[in-house]
């Protein structure tokens, strides 16, 4: 007779606690003090000056570090993004339109320039209103968006270079919405390329983080950028619609889900918009029996809890050889169980907030898949500040491919753990998923990275490191992550039709 089937035990919840000796030591506060000059309301950014919006309406704008909120944002509707638009339609049949690409990089170069000088300043403000860890947006956000301008400063008069034996041409007008996880970042990706091709801008941060993207109006306004090159709109999904799907749109960039970024080609099909689309990713982390495991450990605590796992390239899925699988979990749920998780004004945290409520309850239903579905988890039993939006790192061990956390996008501090014997099975598995945007290859082997960074489909393919990028650098995806590159040559190339 056939046994009856095993009774499926409870899920175990390992408390970081059984695993390091003692307590984490305490350190004191280290807050951030710089003053990040907020003001109590932002106002639209349109034909180089601030506006009130036409339909008079502003939404809150709050910390998710602690839920205070920090300032009242104009909402853009049809009417105000429609001036946007004219504006950024004026100055591209003007002066700027006619501008040398020399002149054109001067502008970029200051706009360079004045991001550095006011960086601290930026980072706070980011922090606040994101809920990053200062360190972040002070060492990476920032300085990074600043690089984006520079190495595009470079290219305004080079143009001639990029199509050898073609002639370049700016589009006009370009419409873009860019996401939450790295809002001045993902601004520069989308305005330093467009300008140095010679197009003008209209462009809307998302709702939960606006602050820093008007900010930039302001230095704008200090570099004596002509009025209506680049104009800022602000709200939430309809004033992006009214972006992406506007007449004078010669171009739309849209970095965002791949939900959000279908229904935008769904309303754009049969429209001559070019169109690049930055869509959502389910990376593979892929770990070898001959990597430095030490070294890899630090990349997939890096690849997944980097910006509480609001990466769109995060390493949310770690493929781990068999062999050395108990070895590399028993290592990774050391180092995160000495993980600081809390104010992101605080320079020691390394997980600060999660960027909004609605965020924290999808990932808490994701995760809650994730134990009904039978996966093993550990989560680090660090105390949680009582206010903000919190989300303790979060491992899944006995995770299979059918589970939804190996499948969908979490977008939060949580990594599912699969194993694979062959170098076979790690591609297959890797490549099994709707993404396509990134992936990571730890082994001593050379040849191994080749074959690997050839047979995973993945925009980006790290070798022994994760998370790196450089302006130069091309990055975008295949398959459900998107279309186009954000960066490098290819990059540029988007805002550009070739004669
Ligand atoms: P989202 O798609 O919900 O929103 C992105 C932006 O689109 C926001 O500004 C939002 O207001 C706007 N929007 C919403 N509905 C819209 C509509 N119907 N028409 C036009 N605009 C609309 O995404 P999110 O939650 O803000 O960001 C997270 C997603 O972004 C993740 O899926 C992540 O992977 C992705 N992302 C991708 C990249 C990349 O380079 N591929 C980079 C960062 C983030």
């Amino acid at each position: 007779m056939p046994k009856p089937p095993a009774k499926k035990s409870a899920p175990r919840r390992t408390s970081a606690r059984e695993l390091v000796f003692g307590d984490l030591w305490e350190f004191d506060p280290a807050p951030e003090t710089a003053d990040p000059k907020l003001k109590k309301r932002y106002d639209l950014f349109i034909n180089g000056e601030f506006v009130a919006p036409k339909s008079g309406k502003y939404f809150p704008t709050i910390s998710p570090g602690n839920e205070a909120k920090l300032a009242d944002i104009a909402l853009a509707g049809a009417a105000d993004v429609d001036a946007a638009f004219q504006s950024a339609q004026k100055a591209f049949d003007g002066a700027w339109g006619r501008m040398a690409g020399s002149e054109r990089g001067k502008y970029i170069y200051r706009i360079a320039r004045l991001l550095q000088d006011r960086a601290r300043e930026f980072a706070v403000a980011e922090t606040m209103d994101g809920g990053k860890p200062i360190k972040e947006s002070r060492d990476f956000d920032v300085p990074m968006a600043a690089a984006h301008f520079f190495y595009h400063a470079g290219w305004a008069d080079k143009l001639d270079c990029l199509a050898p034996g073609r002639r370049v041409a700016p589009y006009g007008v370009v419409g873009q919405v860019i996401p939450w996880n790295f809002p001045l970042l993902m601004l520069a990706w989308k305005i330093a390329p467009a300008l140095a091709a010679g197009n003008t801008v209209v462009i809307k941060p998302a709702e939960t983080t606006s602050i820093t993207a008007l900010k930039f109006g302001e230095i704008l306004q200090e570099a004596g950028l002509p009025p209506g090159v680049v104009n800022i709109v602000a709200g939430a999904g309809e004033t992006g619609a009214a972006v992406m799907t506007h007449p004078l749109a010669a171009k739309v960039a849209f970095t965002g889900s791949t939900e959000v970024g279908k229904i935008i080609m769904r309303s754009l099909a049969g429209t001559d918009k070019k169109m690049t689309m930055e869509l959502g990713g389910k990376a593979a982390n892929i770990i070898f029996d001959d990597a430095p495991l030490d070294q890899a450990v630090e990349g997939i605590v890096n690849g997944i809890f980097f910006n509480q796992g609001h990466v769109c390239c995060a390493g949310s899925r770690l493929l781990v050889q068999e062999s050395v699988a108990s070895t590399v979990l028993a290592k990774l749920k050391r180092r995160i169980a000495v993980l600081r998780v809390g104010d992101p004004l605080d320079k020691n945290t390394d997980l600060g907030a999660i960027n909004s409520r609605e965020q924290l309850e999808r990932i808490t239903a994701l995760v809650q898949s994730g134990v009904d579905e039978g996966a093993e988890i550990f989560q680090h039993a660090c105390k949680l500040p009582a206010k903000g939006f919190y989300f303790r790192p979060t491992i899944f061990s006995g995770v299979t491919q059918s589970h939804r956390i190996a499948r969908e996008e979490i977008f939060g501090p949580v990594l599912s753990v699969l194993t694979f014997r062959t170098v076979e099975e790690a591609v297959e598995k890797a490549n099994n998923t709707a993404f396509g945007l990134s992936a990571g290859v730890w082994t001593d082997k050379g040849s191994r990275i080749l074959k690997m960074s050839t047979e995973l489909k993945a925009g980006v393919v790290w070798a022994n490191t994760f998370n790196k990028f450089d302006p130069a650098s091309p990055f975008g995806g295949y398959k459900e992550s998107g279309f186009g590159r954000e960066g490098g040559r290819q990059g540029l190339l988007d805002y550009c039709k070739l004669i």
